[in-house]
């Protein structure tokens, strides 16, 4: 099984564990979701505000559907 290092903390770990994304053409390697988060919650901070505002709603309208839609089932089942 091929043996994956964290880019965050350089822990190794296999292959199916931990959290991978590709990310700009870069495969990123994560051992934990607390490294994936701590990783992205920098990537976030260091990125234009008005480069992620866009993204950002969409998202954001995206979950509100989604949240919208989850109610609607819910009560269907009532
Ligand atoms: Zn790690």
């Amino acid at each position: 099984m091929e043996s994956l290092i964290c880019v965050v903390c350089g822990r190794s770990f296999h292959q199916g564990q931990g959290v991978t994304m590709e990310l700009s053409g870069k495969s990123l390697e994560f051992h934990s979701k607390d490294c994936a988060y701590k990783f992205l919650r920098e990537l976030m901070q260091q990125v234009d505000s008005d480069c992620v505002s866009g993204p950002v709603k969409r998202l954001l309208d995206n979950y509100e559907e989604r949240r919208q839609e989850a109610a609607k089932q819910k009560q269907k089942k009532i």
